[in-house]
């Protein structure tokens, strides 16, 4: 008889699945290969030796973090209380001057870290260096889903554009030969900072290899305006779709729709990354959610870069998600609560066309879970299991965090990166960080 990986015993399962099923008293048995094999209400005979007691606490499916550029712990409150374009003009350089491959790790450890300790199993990341975030994969069991960065300039690895669509090419030859659907991806970074013909190329690289695409797109009036400069008066989303990237894309932000970009992105079956706690800061605008769940759109949910959104902290996102389309559309009924966990869960799956595999709890699909502190302060009493999770839990409420039936966080302690050490690391790093702001913004003033 084969051995069981794991069980989870007396929990309150929060299933997402397609009713939003939700089982009392229930065992969850996971296989030897780490996916489900059972869940049921009350006990279920299992061989498993590793055995978690929720205590009648929320389990639920991990969260999925639809956009995420985790290296950018490393430049966290390095631009506060300004805009989008001065926050970048001191991120870029300061990037430069410190990103190296050991520098990577250090910041994507502390990102996993964070987003472990917090509930967040899956990470769609955008970042440098990627080969990096790959290394922090193997060593904290957390799914961090990659690509190579498209730029027209250099940025830190330092790679010419031509440099870079060969390394891409080399890139997706490497994902596809090991059947690794998390690294089959293209990361352009966005229509404002690359040109029509660099786009054509980056598509065309895409098709040959079947590779998805996770850009940023539509995210404030001034991208509008330079996107609309460099490109004939376009919109971000009919520069994708006119040059062959908006098919089954990832669009992060998606904040400033027209009708016509909406129909366009449904058409395409694009799916967007709501980031509302980075929009919101940054006053980039408030995503048109209700408008895209209307047209038919899988809308995800995302931080962003804690750089711009400072933390990793989806159920931040989740709050201020729902929060925002109740109180613009003066309706306190939109957007319900199983509604904005989807959007933090299985349509995060979706977006990254792992839906199949993760984004819910059902048996046959691999075993990410998160069990809630069932003692939670906020957490009691639970009369809706939905409700609870969406407008009253948050990151320290997250007792135990297992990914494909490998627990990595018990008892709000992570049993796979040794926090101690990585949080030391970016400490040091830090100070660095801020030299070399410093050294650009006295360059920049003589
Ligand atoms: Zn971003």
């Amino acid at each position: 008889m084969s051995t069981d990986m794991l069980a989870l015993i007396n929990a309150r399962v929060v299933t997402v699945d397609a009713q939003g099923s939700i089982i009392d008293n229930a065992t969850i048995v996971v296989d030897e290969n780490g996916l489900i094999r059972e869940i049921a209400s009350g006990s279920v005979a299992h061989t498993a030796t590793t055995v978690i007691d929720a205590r009648g606490g929320i389990v639920m499916p991990g969260l999925v973090n639809a956009h995420a550029h985790l290296g950018m712990t490393l430049f966290r409150g390095l631009g506060d209380d300004m805009n989008l374009e001065d926050f970048l003009a001191r991120l870029m350089p300061a990037e430069i001057s410190i990103l190296n491959h050991d520098a990577v790790v250090a910041g994507t450890e502390l990102g996993a870290l964070e987003s472990l300790l917090g509930g967040i199993t899956t990470t769609l990341d955008m970042y440098y260096l990627p080969d990096a975030a790959q290394e922090v994969v193997s060593r904290s069991g957390a799914r961090i889903f990659s690509a190579p960065n498209l730029l027209e300039s250099d940025g830190p690895e330092p790679l010419s554009f031509e440099a870079r669509m060969q390394w891409s090419d080399e890139w997706l030859t490497a994902a596809n030969a090991s059947g690794n659907d998390s690294l089959n991806w293209l990361a352009p970074h966005s229509t404002y900072l690359l040109g029509e013909d660099h786009l054509v190329r980056i598509a065309a690289l895409a098709e040959k290899h079947g590779a998805h695409i996770h850009v940023h797109a539509a995210e404030t009036v001034g991208e509008m305006k330079l996107v609309a400069n460099r490109h004939d008066g376009r919109t971000p989303i009919q520069v994708l779709a006119d040059t062959d990237l908006l098919t089954e894309a990832v669009l992060a932000h998606g904040v400033h729709l027209t009708d016509e970009d909406i129909e366009l992105i449904a058409d395409h079956h694009a799916s967007v990354t709501h980031c509302p706690a980075s929009n919101q800061k940054l006053a980039s605008g408030t995503a048109r959610v209700l408008d895209l769940h209307k047209a038919g759109v899988n809308v995800a949910l995302g931080t962003d870069g804690p750089a711009s959104g400072n933390d990793l902290d989806l159920w931040l996102a989740m709050r201020l998600a729902g929060y925002a389309q109740k109180n613009t559309s003066h309706d306190p009924t939109v957007l319900p609560a199983l509604d904005v966990l989807r959007m933090a869960t299985i349509n995060g799956a979706k977006a990254l066309h792992v839906d199949h595999l993760i984004g819910s709890l059902e048996v046959g699909k691999a075993a990410d879970i998160i069990v809630l502190d069932v003692d939670s302060p906020s957490l009691t009493p639970v009369f809706d299991p939905h409700v609870a999770i969406v407008a009253a839990a948050g990151r320290g409420d997250v007792y135990s965090v297992v990914v494909n039936g490998k627990v990595v966080v018990h008892e709000k302690r992570s049993l796979t990166i040794d926090h101690a050490h990585v949080v030391q690391r970016v400490r040091e790093l830090g100070s660095q960080v801020m030299s070399a702001v410093e050294e650009v913004e006295r360059t920049r003033h003589k």
